[in-house]
Parts: structure tokens; sequence; C-alpha cells
């Protein structure tokens, strides 16, 4: 067989481009601080690949509390747009990822006047002090303790102090309103027996970018909830969709929140939750799953005292993004954390866990935490 010398030139050539390739894959990019270069680079930048990195890193961690293969689930299905990519251009064109910072988040805690003292201070004084300027306090009370504590970081919402149905949805419809004036990316409902882990929030919400519609949080059932359609139908057929339970926290990205406006915005959530008939936190599923059909990414970093928080294992505790404590019913649904502080200094356990992520707290107790824990 005859090869002619223009054939040859093509196989010499194809030869140089894969070897050039090869050896272009080989340098070491990450003694440079630089990210590997992978092939997916090549295609679209709808890769679902492109948001998993951050997951690996969370699934390769064998301290993780929550089910991986359920997280890594959710990743596959996600996928992002070019242009909700959070990078940074450097000088040679090459793009970095841009982690998200604590300023980009708002952080809206809901209380009552009867908890101010009781279940505020405590937040107050443990993890609300590492994100000052993002929370806001969302009460019903003009406490002029508070405001002179933290001052405008204290909503009053003039919504009635009683736990009804309305009252609360008052409150959300308030938290809404004052997250889409503000400029943030990102919109996290708390409530006041919650610890949030503000580093490991702002973890999970790195992987995703704000401007997609990303609705994440814990379900409080196990089945989702099924009612009739009264605001998009006529009444005869049911709509099924999941929500997360406010009590565990969730958080909204900018992006869907500003599509979650004709049923949301100036006080068209109140009245989206009359129509339906369901409290705060079941109507704010039921406009995304059920009106917007985008679908709740489902997280057990998040907790209420509705699950038994006893049996959160110790190793996986700081990696959590909220916990929460048993009500006066159930005072001892607490997370374990032996050997630190008491339970008569630190009922609820939020101190020990604040002491254990920040060490440096002046009141913490100048002592190491037992070895088990580190
Ligand atoms: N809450 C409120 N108004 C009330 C009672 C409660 O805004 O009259 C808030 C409270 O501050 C908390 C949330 O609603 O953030 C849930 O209240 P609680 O933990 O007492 O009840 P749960 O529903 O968790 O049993
Ligand atoms: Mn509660």
């Amino acid at each position: 067989m005859k090869i002619s010398c223009i054939g040859l030139t093509k196989i010499f050539f194809l030869l140089s481009v894969s070897l050039s390739l090869v050896f272009y894959l080989l340098i070491p990019w990450w003694q440079y601080g630089l990210p590997k270069p992978h092939l997916l680079l090549a295609c679209n930048l709808t890769c679902t690949n492109s948001y998993r990195e951050p997951l690996l890193e969370e699934t390769r961690n064998p301290q993780q509390g929550h089910n991986q293969s359920d997280l890594f689930q959710e990743w596959e299905s996600y996928s992002v747009d070019a242009e909700s990519f959070q990078s940074i251009e450097l000088k040679d064109g090459l793009h970095v990822r841009q982690p998200l910072q604590i300023e980009d988040l708002f952080i809206a805690v809901k209380t009552t006047k009867k908890y101010h003292r009781s279940r505020l201070d405590l937040l107050l004084q443990t993890w609300i002090s590492q994100a000052k300027s993002q929370t806001f306090i969302f009460t019903d009370w003009e406490d002029k303790e508070l405001r002179q504590q933290v001052g405008s970081q204290m909503v009053n919402t003039n919504c009635t102090a009683v736990h009804t149905r309305q009252a609360l949805c008052c409150k959300m419809a308030v938290e809404y309103d004052k997250f889409v004036q503000s400029a943030k990316k990102w919109f996290c409902h708390l409530d006041d027996d919650n610890y949030l882990n503000v580093r490991t929030l702002l973890e999970l919400l790195s992987a995703f970018p704000h401007s997609a519609d990303v609705y994440v949080g814990r379900p409080s059932l196990d089945h989702p909830v099924e009612t009739v359609d009264r605001v998009k139908g006529d009444g005869s057929a049911t709509l099924k969709f999941w929500f997360a339970t406010g009590g565990a926290g969730f958080c909204i990205s900018r992006g869907l929140a500003l599509k979650m406006s004709p049923w949301a915005s100036m006080g068209n959530f109140i009245s989206t939750a009359e129509k339906v008939r369901l409290p705060d936190d079941c109507t704010i599923g039921y406009i995304i799953e059920g009106m917007l059909e985008v679908k709740m990414q489902h997280s057990n970093l998040f907790h209420s005292h509705l699950e038994n928080l006893q049996r959160l294992p110790l190793n996986s505790l700081l990696q959590q993004v909220t916990l929460s404590y048993g009500g006066p019913e159930n005072r001892r649904n607490v997370v374990r954390i032996a050997g630190y502080l008491s339970l008569e200094q630190d009922p609820t356990r939020f101190k020990s866990v604040h002491c254990l992520l920040y060490p440096e707290t002046q009141w913490c107790p100048n002592r190491k935490p037992p070895s088990s824990m580190t």
C-alpha cells in the first residue's frame, strides 16, 4: 500500500497535535495554584460537571453527616448556564471560580416579643456575632434594648405577636420584600431556635449560582404535600409539592426569589397563603414547586427539633448547616456534645458548638475540647 507525501504529512500533523495535548494535560497546573484543565472545558458550560467539583470535595469527607448518594444525585440533575457561573478572569484569560462571600447573604431570623431574651440573646451571643451585618431580625415588637443592641438590623414587622398562620405569613412577607430590596444574592430564613454555621452555609451555597433557580432545605415530611390548586387552577385539580420546613431553615437564590414576585411581593404572599390556607413555609414550597415548577434541593444538612437531634453523629456536628433544640416539652432533644460546657451551663448546646467552631471567642472556656471533637 502506497502512502502519499500528503498522507504522511497529515499523519505527522495529527500525531504532533495529540502529543501536545497529552503533554498539556500532564503539566502539574495545581502547583501554580491554577485549576487543572480537563476536556470538559471544550464542551459548553451547561455541563453539569462544572458544579460537581465542590460536592465531590464534600463527598470525600467521611465526617459528613448527610447521605452522600442523595446529594450526588441532586447535583447530577443540576445544570447551569454560562452567565450564571460566578467566575473572575485572570490576566491571561483564564477563569477561576469566585467563592461566595458572607456579604452575599441575607439572613432573616423570625422571632417574637416573648423570645427576645430567652432565645434571641443566645443567637446574638453565638452565631449572629459572626454575621452581624448580614442578619436581620424580624419581630413584632419595638424592643428598645434590642434596637440599641442591633440598630437597623432589627425589623419591626408590625405583624401581630401570635402564633397563627396569618401572623407568621405576615412576617415571611416582610422578610421577602426586604430581601428583594437588598442587593444580596441569597435569602436564608431561620427560626430563633436555630444555630447557623455560617461557614458551611457559604460552602453549600457556593456550589450553586445565585442567578439560577435554587431552593434548598430539609423537607419536613417524607412525601410531598397534596393540596387543591386554588391559585393556578379552578380548584378542581390537586397539586403535589415538596416544601422546606421553616424550623430547619432554608435558602432561596435571588434568581428564583425574583420569579416568585407575582405570588410573594408587596402583600401577595399573604393573599397566596390565604388562598391555599397553608402555613408560611408550606406556601413558599407551593409557590416554588407548585407555581414555578422548580424542584426543591433536599439537603439533610439542615435540622429542626422535629427530628431526634441526639442521633446526629458527634464527628459530623460541625459540618451541618443548621441545628436546633427541643422546646420546654422536650428539653432533652439537643445535639450531643459531652465534656465541654455542662448541660447546666449550656442547655441548648449552642454555646458548645459555637466554641468548637470559634475557639477564640472571648467567653469560651479557656481549655481544649475533648480530642474526639477536633
Ligand atoms: N413565632 C412567632 N410568633 C409567635 C410564636 C412563634 O413569630 O407568636 C416564631 C418563633 O419566634 C420561631 C418560630 O415562630 O422563630 C417557630 O416557633 P416555635 O419554635 O415556638 O414553634 P415550632 O413551630 O418550632 O414548634
Ligand atoms: Mn421551634
